[in-house]
């Protein structure tokens, strides 16, 4: 028996050679609508866990879906609770080589968006200040009312000092977690904001995300069809690795410095 029949050999280099890794490094060089997009990985180099890991958030808290939010005050007290818990280390988390390498792209003019599905915060502290957050923040609080936003840090001091389900001091509304819940629609205006982004860039850079979780997950598919060149960073492998240009498995803050042509500190 052919051992090959069952353990075909798949040249790994030829199957992702529709570019080498100094290719995208010129390709970058000369872009200038860059579509970066993040995932959880680029985050866990920063010490933040991934929620959805089999030692995550998700797995070890029980998930306050929206529904459960808005409808019951003691499902608004567990998320707080659960907030109030995880909130230093999120506070404390530093940006990482990684995401200051998204921050000097846009320092010098080379980004068309960036794109993320992490809640942390960490690319608006590493710089970047055009950010679009698919799944929303952890540093704020939203009143569901009136829309009215207060940061988290005074949100969990108001929880610490007694008040285990917070209301907004304007009208009265819940006060929730400016994250996207389970159950709650994605944000509209940043899910067209980045469907506008994938139509006119000329590099996507999807880095540290699964790319599993819809609709998220489709955007590097649209940029590809439209025309960009598709990279992909992440510790293992993706269901778009078939289309990507480039697939590196790899830590983010080693080889993303490098693919831009910098050295981060
Ligand atoms: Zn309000």
């Amino acid at each position: 028996m052919r051992l090959s029949k069952w353990f075909p050999a798949v040249n790994r280099v030829s199957y992702y050679s529709r570019m080498n890794f100094n290719q995208a490094v010129e390709l970058i060089a000369k872009s200038n609508r860059i579509v970066g997009f993040t995932g959880a990985g680029i985050s866990t180099e920063s010490g933040i866990p991934d929620f959805r890991s089999p030692n995550g958030i998700w797995a070890n808290n029980r998930i306050i879906e929206y529904q459960e939010f808005i409808s019951s005050r003691a499902g608004r007290v567990e998320s707080w609770r659960q907030k109030v818990a995880m909130w230093p280390e999120m506070r404390d988390a530093q940006p990482n080589a990684g995401h200051l390498a998204f921050a000097e792209l846009e320092r010098q003019g080379k980004m068309r968006a960036m794109i993320t599905q992490n809640i942390d915060g960490l690319h608006q502290r590493a710089g970047s200040t055009n950010v679009i957050e698919l799944h929303g923040t952890t540093v704020e609080a939203v009143c569901l009312t009136c829309g009215d936003r207060i940061s988290m840090d005074e949100a969990v001091r108001r929880v610490e000092a007694g008040d285990p389900a917070p209301e907004c001091d304007h009208c009265g509304g819940l006060l929730k977690p400016a994250t996207v819940s389970f159950g709650q629609a994605m944000p509209a205006r940043e899910m067209d904001l980045a469907v506008k982004a994938c139509y006119d860039c000329d590099v996507f850079l999807a880095v540290g995300s699964s790319l599993v979780v819809y609709p998220a997950a489709s955007l590097p598919e649209l940029a590809k069809r439209n025309g960009a060149a598709l990279i992909i960073i992440n510790l293992t492998p993706t269901p778009m690795d078939g289309i990507a240009d480039l697939i590196i498995n790899d830590e983010i803050g080693k080889t993303l410095p490098q693919l831009i042509g910098m050295t981060i500190y």
